[in-house]
């Protein structure tokens, strides 16, 4: 529609298991925010259905969509392929609504750097132990998949305090009160704060 104002993009980035996909479908039910589907080369699992939607793809199918340009950011994450399509996104943007991407640190990387008016929120557990039990508690990866998400998020995390690349942390201690600030960070952004 014609002078319509582009809508936000906002990107929830964080360690696996740290409470990114119950966030994104809080806020998708409570708000009009689009949660975008990623498209990944990651078999799918029991207790998928729990966690964040995905379209599974053979490697085939992901690499001939990237090599036609189809992906808006993408990355190997712990040896599987992970991207976020351009479209509906960047139609739904176009439009005036705001999308939601829940993606990884490499990622999130490349939006901030194609979308430099994205809102970056990283998410943080409130401590280590809790975050081990979240990923445990998920019930869908294997003991040795669990350690390797929780190496990687000590790392991520590390990183993450010490970047520039993010608007916000907030730390997913207590759902609810975590659900608010982000609201809050949003809504403050859409008045056009920063
Ligand atoms: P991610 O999408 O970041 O991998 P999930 O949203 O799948 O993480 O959450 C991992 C587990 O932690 C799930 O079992 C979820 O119900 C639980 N969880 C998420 N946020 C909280 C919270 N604030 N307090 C307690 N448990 C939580
Ligand atoms: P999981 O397999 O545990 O659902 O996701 C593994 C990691 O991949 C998580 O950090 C998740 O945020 C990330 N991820 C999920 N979808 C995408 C995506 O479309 N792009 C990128 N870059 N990372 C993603």
């Amino acid at each position: 529609m014609a002078g319509t104002q582009p809508g936000l993009l906002i990107v929830l980035c964080g360690p696996s298991g740290v409470g990114k996909s119950t966030i994104s479908r809080i806020l998708a039910e409570r708000t009009g925010v689009r949660y975008a589907v990623s498209v990944t080369t990651r078999p799918k699992q029991p207790g998928d259905e729990k966690g964040k939607t995905y379209q599974h793809v053979a490697k085939e199918e992901f690499f001939r969509r990237l090599d036609n340009d189809e992906f808006l950011e993408y990355a190997q994450v712990y040896g599987d392929y992970y991207a976020t399509p351009a479209h509906p996104t960047l139609d739904q943007l176009q439009s005036g609504l705001d999308v939601l991407l829940e993606i990884d640190v490499q990622g999130a990387l490349q939006v901030r750097h194609a979308f430099p008016d994205a809102l970056l929120i990283f998410v943080l557990p409130p401590d280590q132990p809790t975050l081990l039990q979240r990923l445990t508690d998920r019930g869908r990866d294997s003991e040795e998949d669990i350690q390797k998400r929780f190496r990687a998020a000590r790392r991520e995390i590390a990183m993450a305090k010490g970047s520039r690349a993010y608007d916000y942390m907030v730390i997913n201690d207590d759902l609810e009160r975590a659900v608010q600030e982000i609201m809050k960070i949003v809504r403050h952004r859409k008045s056009g704060g920063i």
